[in-house]
């Protein structure tokens, strides 16, 4: 099963519970609407290359299609529409007036120069420009693209129709980006895993702490819980990881990684492997990084009290079966990771009302939204006697199936 059948199952599983009929369920699993665009650069060298690229919108009942854009060799269609149903969800758990869309470019980013980049950017831009606005679509940073790839966009956006800084979020907070967007996602993540320990009886203080992924979700994350007292005990990037039991000097780290852009090399403690960061002892295990972390191969390796989802749809459908039976909690993606999309949602407002709000505002305002979906998403589940994952799925159906329903067809 890919990341697309197993969100499907989920939304099969919660639309039966909530007894949804058979054409409004077809009508929920299926993107809205999907644009697949080939996107032709001149390479520095003067020769033409072409790229592919989609945007797929899930859908909009709710507000707008909201989501992010990533740039990855392996970005499919079917990967995209997984990552943009899943938008859907995550805006209505958090409750935030938006929709769900992704899109992506499949590019292996280091294979560009930052010019390169900014054509493919451009161009992407200009392609997809009929079926985005700030009322209709706005992207957002994803996996490899960043504060300057949003800058492109919304440069090229307002080229054509005028200074719109609400066409993407996540942008520099020169060009109307919000204070504690850069966080958002890795605080939001914190904020959820001090829920969980609480509901749990973990002991956030001292709590062992294994992060997979020091991007930007990672890294944020790891800061944000060890200011919690939490200890942060392995990390890992795409070169290797690092486990330290007495916990690892993050400070180093990040140093590390600002100047190299990797934790490879990091003198503090024991050197692993991916498999084996996974399966260190601990308290609490973050994916931060991208898809089928968790598999029917790995599940019975996990040594671990809770999973929070930072990354999206890091859990196979078998995998998350294993945990369930073996009594691991998982804080799920669509409620785990929505910080980043709810401070999008407050630079989107901020852009509207041209008027900025301070730091201590937006992580408030942060924090609150994301410990209501926390409790909204644990009720559903204790009502229905399921999963937090499946308490979050029903309550974001219901949520979108009413919207839907009011609209009418
Ligand atoms: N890419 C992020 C996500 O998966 C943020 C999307 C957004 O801010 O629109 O939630």
């Amino acid at each position: 099963m890919n990341a697309l059948d197993t969100v499907n199952r989920y939304i099969i599983e919660a639309a039966t519970t909530l007894k949804l009929d058979d054409g409004l369920m077809s009508f929920l699993l299926t993107p809205d609407r999907q644009l697949r665009v080939e996107i032709p650069i001149i390479r520095d060298n003067g020769k033409l290359q072409v790229f592919i690229g989609y945007r797929i919108q899930h859908n909009d009942s709710r507000g707008p299609f909201k989501g992010g854009l990533r740039y990855h060799p392996e970005v499919t269609d079917s990967e995209v529409s997984a990552l943009a149903s899943l938008m859907t969800w995550k805006t209505a758990i958090v409750d935030i007036p938006f929709g769900g869309a992704k899109g992506g470019i499949q590019v292996d980013t280091k294979t560009l120069s930052l010019l390169e980049l900014e054509r493919l950017t451009r161009r992407f831009t200009d392609v997809i420009d009929p079926i985005i606005g700030p009322n209709i679509d706005i992207p957002a940073p994803d996996v490899a693209t960043n504060e300057q790839t949003m800058a492109w966009i919304m440069d090229q956006y307002s080229r054509r129709h005028g200074y719109t800084p609400a066409i993407v979020t996540g942008k520099p907070i020169s060009l109307g980006g919000s204070e504690g967007r850069g966080a958002a996602t890795g605080l939001g993540v914190a904020f959820a895993t001090r829920e969980a320990c609480q509901s749990f009886g973990i002991d956030l203080k001292g709590a062992r702490v294994v992060i997979q992924g020091f991007g930007k979700v990672g890294t944020h994350t790891a800061i944000s819980l060890r200011d919690m007292g939490a200890k942060i005990i392995g990390i890992s990037d795409v070169s290797g990881g690092v486990v330290n039991t007495r916990g690892i000097d993050l400070a180093e780290a990040l140093r590390l990684q600002a100047a190299t852009g990797s934790i490879h090399g990091l003198q503090d403690g024991q050197s692993v492997s991916n498999a084996e960061l996974l399966a260190t002892e601990c308290d609490v295990l973050i994916p931060a990084a991208l898809e089928d972390v968790f598999t029917e191969q790995n599940a019975d390796t996990i040594k671990t009290k809770l999973i929070v989802e930072g990354a999206n749809a890091p859990t196979t459908f078998e995998a998350d079966h294993i945990f369930q039976q073996r009594g691991i909690h998982i804080v799920p993606d669509i409620l785990a990771n929505a910080g980043g999309v709810t401070v999008s949602y407050f630079e989107w407002v901020q852009n509207l009302q041209q008027f900025r709000w301070e730091l201590s505002e937006v992580n408030q305002r942060l924090e609150r939204r994301m410990v209501q979906g926390y409790h909204a998403i644990k009720a559903k589940a204790e009502e229905h006697r399921t999963t937090l994952r499946r308490g979050a799925f029903l309550l974001a159906l219901d949520r979108v199936a009413e919207a839907t329903r009011l609209r009418g067809f």
